[in-house]
Protein backbone atom coordinates (compact mmCIF):
# COMPACT_ATOMS: atom_id res chain seq x y z
CA UNK A 1 0.00 0.00 0.00
CA UNK A 2 3.01 2.45 0.81
CA UNK A 3 4.12 2.47 -2.40
CA UNK A 4 1.10 3.08 -4.67
CA UNK A 5 1.08 7.05 -6.03
CA UNK A 6 -2.03 8.10 -4.39
CA UNK A 7 -1.51 11.48 -6.18
CA UNK A 8 -2.98 9.60 -9.01
CA UNK A 9 -6.31 8.91 -7.47
CA UNK A 10 -6.85 12.35 -6.51
CA UNK A 11 -9.81 12.74 -8.13
CA UNK A 12 -11.29 9.34 -7.42
CA UNK A 13 -14.11 10.47 -5.03
CA UNK A 14 -17.66 11.13 -5.08
CA UNK A 15 -18.77 14.38 -5.41
CA UNK A 16 -21.93 14.37 -3.46
CA UNK A 17 -23.12 17.33 -5.32
CA UNK A 18 -21.48 19.83 -2.94
CA UNK A 19 -18.95 22.27 -5.31
CA UNK A 20 -17.42 23.07 -2.63
CA UNK A 21 -16.23 19.05 -1.76
CA UNK A 22 -14.86 18.85 -5.01
CA UNK A 23 -10.74 18.54 -5.27
CA UNK A 24 -9.10 20.85 -7.54
CA UNK A 25 -11.89 22.91 -8.41
CA UNK A 26 -11.71 22.69 -11.69
CA UNK A 27 -14.86 21.65 -14.03
CA UNK A 28 -13.05 19.14 -16.18
CA UNK A 29 -11.70 17.29 -12.90
CA UNK A 30 -14.66 16.63 -11.17
CA UNK A 31 -16.00 15.38 -14.49
CA UNK A 32 -13.78 13.11 -14.66
CA UNK A 33 -14.89 11.12 -11.44
CA UNK A 34 -17.91 10.14 -13.51
CA UNK A 35 -16.71 9.31 -16.81
CA UNK A 36 -16.58 5.29 -17.46
CA UNK A 37 -13.98 3.42 -16.44
CA UNK A 38 -13.37 5.59 -13.26
CA UNK A 39 -13.91 3.68 -10.33
CA UNK A 40 -16.32 6.15 -7.68
CA UNK A 41 -15.33 5.85 -3.98
CA UNK A 42 -17.36 7.17 -1.07
CA UNK A 43 -16.48 10.52 0.48
CA UNK A 44 -14.49 10.13 3.83
CA UNK A 45 -16.74 11.26 6.64
CA UNK A 46 -16.34 11.61 10.37
CA UNK A 47 -15.98 8.40 11.93
CA UNK A 48 -14.67 6.92 9.14
CA UNK A 49 -11.56 5.14 9.45
CA UNK A 50 -8.51 5.11 6.66
CA UNK A 51 -5.12 4.40 6.03
CA UNK A 52 -3.81 7.95 5.67
CA UNK A 53 0.04 9.26 5.02
CA UNK A 54 1.63 11.21 7.40
CA UNK A 55 4.27 14.69 6.35
CA UNK A 56 7.01 11.63 7.30
CA UNK A 57 5.58 9.90 4.19
CA UNK A 58 4.56 6.39 6.39
CA UNK A 59 0.81 5.22 6.49
CA UNK A 60 -0.92 5.16 9.04
CA UNK A 61 -4.21 3.59 10.02
CA UNK A 62 -6.31 6.82 11.28
CA UNK A 63 -9.27 8.08 12.30
CA UNK A 64 -11.61 11.27 11.52
CA UNK A 65 -12.29 13.65 13.95
CA UNK A 66 -14.14 16.78 12.06
CA UNK A 67 -14.11 18.06 8.63
CA UNK A 68 -14.15 21.77 6.78
CA UNK A 69 -13.39 23.15 3.61
CA UNK A 70 -10.09 25.01 3.01
CA UNK A 71 -9.44 28.82 1.84
CA UNK A 72 -8.81 27.08 -1.58
CA UNK A 73 -12.64 24.98 -1.38
CA UNK A 74 -10.78 22.17 -1.14
CA UNK A 75 -12.26 19.51 1.27
CA UNK A 76 -10.17 19.11 5.04
CA UNK A 77 -10.19 16.05 7.25
CA UNK A 78 -8.59 16.59 10.52
CA UNK A 79 -7.09 13.10 12.11
CA UNK A 80 -6.33 11.20 14.62
CA UNK A 81 -3.58 8.59 14.28
CA UNK A 82 -4.01 5.00 15.96
CA UNK A 83 -1.38 5.32 18.46
CA UNK A 84 0.13 8.77 18.41
CA UNK A 85 -0.15 11.45 20.60
CA UNK A 86 -3.01 13.68 20.27
CA UNK A 87 -0.39 16.59 19.36
CA UNK A 88 0.10 15.08 16.42
CA UNK A 89 -3.19 15.04 15.31
CA UNK A 90 -3.69 17.23 11.52
CA UNK A 91 -5.73 18.34 8.95
CA UNK A 92 -4.94 16.51 5.73
CA UNK A 93 -6.52 16.94 2.13
CA UNK A 94 -7.89 13.94 0.48
CA UNK A 95 -4.49 12.80 -1.28
CA UNK A 96 -2.95 12.05 1.68
CA UNK A 97 -5.86 9.02 2.40
CA UNK A 98 -6.04 5.28 0.76
CA UNK A 99 -9.10 5.28 -0.42
CA UNK A 100 -9.79 1.94 -0.77
CA UNK A 101 -8.88 1.02 2.70
CA UNK A 102 -11.41 2.22 4.09
CA UNK A 103 -13.40 -0.07 7.41
CA UNK A 104 -15.81 0.35 9.31
CA UNK A 105 -15.44 -0.38 13.15
CA UNK A 106 -18.86 0.56 14.32
CA UNK A 107 -16.86 0.88 18.03
CA UNK A 108 -15.37 4.06 17.54
CA UNK A 109 -17.81 5.15 14.69
CA UNK A 110 -18.89 8.56 15.49
CA UNK A 111 -21.13 10.71 12.97
CA UNK A 112 -21.15 13.60 15.15
CA UNK A 113 -18.54 14.46 17.93
CA UNK A 114 -21.22 16.33 20.08
CA UNK A 115 -23.17 12.84 20.27
CA UNK A 116 -19.72 11.20 21.24
CA UNK A 117 -20.62 11.07 25.00
CA UNK A 118 -24.01 8.44 24.01
CA UNK A 119 -23.20 6.34 27.79
CA UNK A 120 -25.18 9.61 29.16
CA UNK A 121 -28.07 8.87 30.93
CA UNK A 122 -29.77 12.14 31.17
CA UNK A 123 -29.55 12.91 27.39
CA UNK A 124 -32.20 15.24 27.20
CA UNK A 125 -30.63 18.25 29.11
CA UNK A 126 -27.27 17.39 28.20
CA UNK A 127 -26.45 20.40 25.79
CA UNK A 128 -27.84 22.53 28.08
CA UNK A 129 -25.71 21.54 31.42
CA UNK A 130 -23.22 21.21 29.30
CA UNK A 131 -23.02 24.77 27.96
CA UNK A 132 -24.17 26.42 30.89
CA UNK A 133 -20.68 23.73 32.67
CA UNK A 134 -18.71 25.23 30.61
CA UNK A 135 -19.79 28.68 30.95
CA UNK A 136 -19.54 28.34 34.84
CA UNK A 137 -15.51 26.81 34.35
CA UNK A 138 -14.64 30.11 31.89
CA UNK A 139 -15.90 32.25 34.67
CA UNK A 140 -14.47 30.75 37.94
CA UNK A 141 -11.19 29.84 36.18
CA UNK A 142 -11.14 26.73 37.61
CA UNK A 143 -9.73 23.10 36.45
CA UNK A 144 -10.67 20.02 38.12
CA UNK A 145 -9.51 16.38 37.23
CA UNK A 146 -12.34 14.00 36.46
CA UNK A 147 -11.58 12.19 39.66
CA UNK A 148 -12.69 15.29 41.71
CA UNK A 149 -15.83 15.52 39.55
CA UNK A 150 -19.25 13.90 40.42
CA UNK A 151 -19.11 11.31 37.50
CA UNK A 152 -22.05 13.36 35.35
CA UNK A 153 -19.85 16.62 35.04
CA UNK A 154 -16.37 14.51 34.80
CA UNK A 155 -18.61 12.81 31.75
CA UNK A 156 -19.65 16.13 30.35
CA UNK A 157 -16.03 17.25 30.64
CA UNK A 158 -14.38 14.82 29.06
CA UNK A 159 -16.79 15.50 26.17
CA UNK A 160 -16.07 18.56 25.75
CA UNK A 161 -12.79 18.16 25.51
CA UNK A 162 -13.59 15.80 22.70
CA UNK A 163 -15.05 18.75 20.65
CA UNK A 164 -12.43 20.48 21.68
CA UNK A 165 -9.54 18.76 20.42
CA UNK A 166 -10.38 19.70 17.02
CA UNK A 167 -7.63 22.50 16.90
CA UNK A 168 -8.47 24.83 13.93
CA UNK A 169 -6.47 27.04 13.84
CA UNK A 170 -3.01 25.36 12.76
CA UNK A 171 -0.38 29.13 13.17
CA UNK A 172 -0.90 32.56 13.65
CA UNK A 173 1.49 34.75 12.47
CA UNK A 174 2.41 37.39 15.39
CA UNK A 175 4.85 40.09 14.12
CA UNK A 176 7.59 38.73 12.55
CA UNK A 177 6.79 35.51 13.41
CA UNK A 178 4.90 32.71 12.01
CA UNK A 179 4.22 29.97 14.96
CA UNK A 180 2.78 26.65 15.05
CA UNK A 181 -0.11 26.46 17.59
CA UNK A 182 -0.75 23.87 19.75
CA UNK A 183 -4.15 23.10 20.99
CA UNK A 184 -7.28 24.76 20.87
CA UNK A 185 -8.81 28.04 21.96
CA UNK A 186 -11.84 29.15 21.97
CA UNK A 187 -11.65 32.66 18.97
CA UNK A 188 -15.59 33.31 18.24
CA UNK A 189 -17.17 31.18 14.97
CA UNK A 190 -15.49 33.08 12.34
CA UNK A 191 -12.26 33.37 13.40
CA UNK A 192 -11.43 30.20 15.72
CA UNK A 193 -12.08 28.28 12.05
CA UNK A 194 -9.60 29.24 10.00
CA UNK A 195 -6.13 27.36 9.54
CA UNK A 196 -4.30 30.37 9.45
CA UNK A 197 -4.70 33.83 11.73
CA UNK A 198 -2.93 37.02 11.74
CA UNK A 199 -2.60 38.56 15.30
CA UNK A 200 -1.48 42.34 15.46
CA UNK A 201 1.54 41.96 17.65
CA UNK A 202 0.67 45.52 19.92
CA UNK A 203 -3.02 45.58 20.60
CA UNK A 204 -3.82 42.04 19.86
CA UNK A 205 -6.29 42.16 17.56
CA UNK A 206 -6.55 39.07 15.60
CA UNK A 207 -7.55 38.75 11.71
CA UNK A 208 -8.64 36.16 9.39
CA UNK A 209 -7.00 37.74 6.00
CA UNK A 210 -3.14 38.96 5.73
CA UNK A 211 -5.08 42.27 3.99
CA UNK A 212 -6.96 43.11 6.86
CA UNK A 213 -4.21 42.47 9.06
CA UNK A 214 -1.38 44.55 6.31
CA UNK A 215 -4.09 47.44 6.42
CA UNK A 216 -4.81 47.13 10.09
CA UNK A 217 -0.66 47.47 10.56
CA UNK A 218 -0.89 50.82 9.14
CA UNK A 219 -3.56 52.09 10.96
CA UNK A 220 -2.51 50.93 14.54
CA UNK A 221 -1.76 53.47 17.27
CA UNK A 222 -0.21 50.93 20.10
CA UNK A 223 3.41 50.10 19.84
CA UNK A 224 3.09 48.77 23.64
CA UNK A 225 0.84 46.58 25.88
CA UNK A 226 -2.08 48.60 26.94
CA UNK A 227 -0.88 49.39 30.50
CA UNK A 228 1.94 50.75 32.45
CA UNK A 229 5.47 50.00 31.85
CA UNK A 230 6.98 49.20 35.59
CA UNK A 231 10.32 47.41 34.63
CA UNK A 232 12.90 48.01 32.22
CA UNK A 233 16.22 46.87 31.98
CA UNK A 234 18.33 46.72 28.15
CA UNK A 235 15.76 45.99 26.04
CA UNK A 236 13.49 43.94 28.45
CA UNK A 237 10.28 45.75 29.60
CA UNK A 238 7.41 44.83 31.81
CA UNK A 239 3.89 46.31 31.20
CA UNK A 240 1.30 45.74 34.31
CA UNK A 241 -1.78 45.67 32.24
CA UNK A 242 -5.31 45.90 34.45
CA UNK A 243 -7.67 43.37 33.33
CA UNK A 244 -10.56 45.81 34.51
CA UNK A 245 -9.07 48.90 32.18
CA UNK A 246 -7.65 47.31 29.20
CA UNK A 247 -10.12 44.45 29.25
CA UNK A 248 -10.18 43.91 25.33
CA UNK A 249 -6.61 43.89 25.53
CA UNK A 250 -6.44 41.05 28.12
CA UNK A 251 -8.91 38.78 26.88
CA UNK A 252 -6.95 38.48 23.41
CA UNK A 253 -4.39 37.88 25.29
CA UNK A 254 -6.03 35.12 27.27
CA UNK A 255 -7.07 33.57 24.05
CA UNK A 256 -3.59 34.01 22.12
CA UNK A 257 -1.90 31.92 25.39
CA UNK A 258 -4.41 29.32 25.00
CA UNK A 259 -2.94 28.17 21.54
CA UNK A 260 -0.23 27.21 23.83
CA UNK A 261 -1.52 26.21 26.97
CA UNK A 262 -3.42 22.60 27.43
CA UNK A 263 -5.52 23.39 30.66
CA UNK A 264 -6.50 26.93 30.95
CA UNK A 265 -10.44 28.00 31.20
CA UNK A 266 -10.29 31.83 31.65
CA UNK A 267 -11.04 34.05 28.35
CA UNK A 268 -13.53 36.37 29.33
CA UNK A 269 -13.64 36.92 32.89
CA UNK A 270 -10.56 39.35 32.35
CA UNK A 271 -11.42 41.84 35.25
CA UNK A 272 -10.10 40.52 38.64
CA UNK A 273 -6.25 39.75 37.31
CA UNK A 274 -3.70 41.88 36.51
CA UNK A 275 -1.78 41.21 33.19
CA UNK A 276 2.33 41.11 33.64
CA UNK A 277 3.37 41.47 30.07
CA UNK A 278 7.13 40.89 29.58
CA UNK A 279 8.21 42.49 25.99
CA UNK A 280 11.42 43.27 23.73
CA UNK A 281 12.25 46.73 23.00
CA UNK A 282 13.53 48.08 19.63
CA UNK A 283 12.96 51.30 17.56
CA UNK A 284 9.84 49.74 16.05
CA UNK A 285 8.08 49.02 19.39
CA UNK A 286 7.44 46.16 22.12
CA UNK A 287 7.51 43.00 20.89
CA UNK A 288 5.64 40.42 22.97
CA UNK A 289 7.51 37.47 24.63
CA UNK A 290 5.30 36.17 27.44
CA UNK A 291 2.99 36.71 30.61
CA UNK A 292 1.81 36.02 33.55
CA UNK A 293 -1.57 36.83 35.17
CA UNK A 294 -2.02 37.40 38.88
CA UNK A 295 -5.49 37.86 40.59
CA UNK A 296 -5.71 41.13 42.23
CA UNK A 297 -7.15 39.10 45.58
CA UNK A 298 -5.77 36.18 45.90
CA UNK A 299 -7.29 33.75 49.31
CA UNK A 300 -5.06 31.24 48.36
CA UNK A 301 -2.29 33.23 48.36
CA UNK A 302 -1.28 32.53 44.76
CA UNK A 303 0.86 35.36 43.04
CA UNK A 304 0.95 33.72 39.57
CA UNK A 305 -2.16 32.40 38.18
CA UNK A 306 -1.12 31.59 34.62
CA UNK A 307 2.14 31.92 32.86
CA UNK A 308 3.16 31.73 29.25
CA UNK A 309 5.76 32.58 27.11
CA UNK A 310 5.54 32.00 23.54
CA UNK A 311 7.24 29.63 21.67
CA UNK A 312 9.78 31.28 19.81
CA UNK A 313 10.78 33.26 23.10
CA UNK A 314 10.65 29.50 24.93
CA UNK A 315 14.04 27.89 26.29
CA UNK A 316 15.82 31.30 26.84
CA UNK A 317 15.70 32.25 30.81
CA UNK A 318 12.27 34.33 29.99
CA UNK A 319 10.06 32.00 31.96
CA UNK A 320 12.09 32.31 35.15
CA UNK A 321 12.86 35.73 35.08
CA UNK A 322 8.63 36.03 35.11
CA UNK A 323 8.84 33.72 38.27
CA UNK A 324 11.50 36.01 39.68
CA UNK A 325 9.32 38.89 39.01
CA UNK A 326 6.21 37.74 40.46
CA UNK A 327 8.68 37.01 43.82
CA UNK A 328 9.99 41.21 43.46
CA UNK A 329 6.26 41.99 43.47
CA UNK A 330 5.35 39.66 46.56
CA UNK A 331 8.50 41.01 48.41
CA UNK A 332 7.28 44.58 47.93
CA UNK A 333 3.75 44.01 48.97
CA UNK A 334 5.55 42.21 52.19
CA UNK A 335 3.53 39.15 51.42
CA UNK A 336 4.25 35.01 50.72
CA UNK A 337 2.90 33.53 47.24
CA UNK A 338 2.91 30.79 45.21
CA UNK A 339 1.73 29.86 41.78
CA UNK A 340 -1.76 28.65 41.22
CA UNK A 341 -1.99 24.76 41.05
CA UNK A 342 -1.89 22.16 39.28
CA UNK A 343 1.32 23.21 37.58
CA UNK A 344 2.49 21.61 34.28
CA UNK A 345 5.42 19.29 34.46
CA UNK A 346 7.54 22.31 32.59
CA UNK A 347 5.98 24.86 35.23
CA UNK A 348 6.81 22.41 38.24
CA UNK A 349 10.87 22.03 36.90
CA UNK A 350 10.94 25.42 36.55
CA UNK A 351 9.86 26.75 40.15
CA UNK A 352 11.85 23.75 41.69
CA UNK A 353 14.85 25.16 40.10
CA UNK A 354 14.19 28.74 40.57
CA UNK A 355 13.46 28.03 44.66
CA UNK A 356 16.45 25.94 44.37
CA UNK A 357 18.80 28.44 43.46
CA UNK A 358 17.42 31.33 45.59
CA UNK A 359 17.38 29.20 48.09
CA UNK A 360 21.14 27.99 47.66
CA UNK A 361 22.67 31.53 46.86
CA UNK A 362 21.44 32.45 50.53
CA UNK A 363 22.42 29.26 52.31
CA UNK A 364 26.13 29.62 50.48
CA UNK A 365 26.54 33.33 51.63
CA UNK A 366 24.64 33.22 54.93
CA UNK A 367 26.61 32.59 58.26
CA UNK A 368 24.37 31.61 61.32
CA UNK A 369 21.11 30.48 62.39
CA UNK A 370 18.16 30.62 59.76
CA UNK A 371 14.93 29.22 60.37
CA UNK A 372 12.13 28.19 57.45
CA UNK A 373 10.18 31.19 58.51
CA UNK A 374 13.14 33.36 57.98
CA UNK A 375 14.35 32.32 54.16
CA UNK A 376 10.82 32.65 53.73
CA UNK A 377 10.38 36.42 54.78
CA UNK A 378 13.53 36.95 52.45
CA UNK A 379 12.54 35.11 49.74
CA UNK A 380 8.36 35.83 49.76
CA UNK A 381 8.68 32.03 48.82
CA UNK A 382 5.73 29.93 51.11
CA UNK A 383 7.42 27.96 53.99
CA UNK A 384 5.69 24.52 52.52
CA UNK A 385 7.06 25.43 48.97
CA UNK A 386 10.79 26.07 50.68
CA UNK A 387 10.49 22.89 52.49
CA UNK A 388 9.78 20.70 50.02
CA UNK A 389 12.55 22.40 47.82
CA UNK A 390 14.98 21.75 50.93
CA UNK A 391 13.78 17.77 51.03
CA UNK A 392 14.34 17.45 47.30
CA UNK A 393 18.30 19.12 48.51
CA UNK A 394 18.25 16.90 51.69
CA UNK A 395 18.83 19.66 53.52
CA UNK A 396 15.78 19.38 55.98
CA UNK A 397 14.69 17.17 58.91
CA UNK A 398 12.00 16.67 60.68
CA UNK A 399 12.67 16.87 64.46
CA UNK A 400 10.55 17.24 67.09
CA UNK A 401 7.64 18.25 65.64
CA UNK A 402 9.40 20.57 63.67
CA UNK A 403 10.79 20.90 59.89
CA UNK A 404 14.68 21.82 61.13
CA UNK A 405 17.59 22.84 58.27
CA UNK A 406 20.32 21.00 58.13
CA UNK A 407 22.74 22.47 55.80
CA UNK A 408 26.87 21.74 55.78
CA UNK A 409 29.18 24.20 53.59
CA UNK A 410 30.28 20.82 51.86
CA UNK A 411 26.46 20.20 51.13
CA UNK A 412 25.89 23.14 49.50
CA UNK A 413 29.26 22.99 47.54
CA UNK A 414 28.00 20.09 46.37
CA UNK A 415 24.82 21.20 45.04
CA UNK A 416 26.67 24.32 43.80
CA UNK A 417 28.40 21.85 41.21
CA UNK A 418 24.97 19.97 40.41
CA UNK A 419 23.30 19.64 37.43
CA UNK A 420 19.84 20.75 39.40
CA UNK A 421 21.85 23.96 40.47
CA UNK A 422 21.40 26.29 37.03
CA UNK A 423 22.42 30.27 37.69
CA UNK A 424 19.18 31.72 35.74
CA UNK A 425 20.56 33.47 32.43
CA UNK A 426 18.41 36.52 32.89
CA UNK A 427 18.25 37.80 36.17
CA UNK A 428 15.40 41.02 38.06
CA UNK A 429 17.39 43.61 38.39
CA UNK A 430 15.27 45.14 41.52
CA UNK A 431 16.90 49.00 40.90
CA UNK A 432 14.76 48.66 37.62
CA UNK A 433 11.78 48.09 39.36
CA UNK A 434 8.92 51.24 39.50
CA UNK A 435 6.48 49.73 41.02
CA UNK A 436 4.21 50.14 44.72
CA UNK A 437 1.85 47.56 45.59
CA UNK A 438 -1.77 48.77 44.73
CA UNK A 439 -3.19 50.16 48.21
CA UNK A 440 -6.15 47.68 49.58
CA UNK A 441 -9.57 49.20 50.86
CA UNK A 442 -10.31 47.00 54.01
CA UNK A 443 -13.16 45.41 53.40
CA UNK A 444 -15.60 47.18 55.36
CA UNK A 445 -18.55 44.68 57.00
CA UNK A 446 -21.88 45.29 56.49
CA UNK A 447 -24.12 44.72 59.89
ZN1 LIG B 1 -3.04 46.60 16.53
Amino acid sequence: MAGVDKKGDANLYYDNGQDSLSKGGSTGQREATKKEGHEVTEMPDIGDRYMVQRADKSWHAAEIIQTRTNEQDKPEFYVHYDGFNRRLDEWVEIDRFDLGSKHEDTSSKMKDVSILMTDLSDGTDRKITRNQKRKHDEINHVQKTYAEMDPTTAALEKEHEAITKVKYIDKIQIGKYEIDTWYFSPYPEEYGKVSKLWVCEYCLKYMRLERSYRYHQSQCIYRHPQGREIYRKGTISVFEVDGKESKMYCQNLCLVAKLFLDHKTLYFDVEPFLFYVLVEVDRHGCHLVGYFSKEKESPDGNNIACILILPPFQRKGYGKFLIAFSYELSKLESTVGSPEKPLSDLGKLSYRSYWSWVLLEILRDFRGTLSIKDLSEMTSITQSDIISTLQSLNMVKYWKGQHVICVTPKLVEEHLKSAQYKRPILTVDPSCLRWEPPVKVPKVSKK
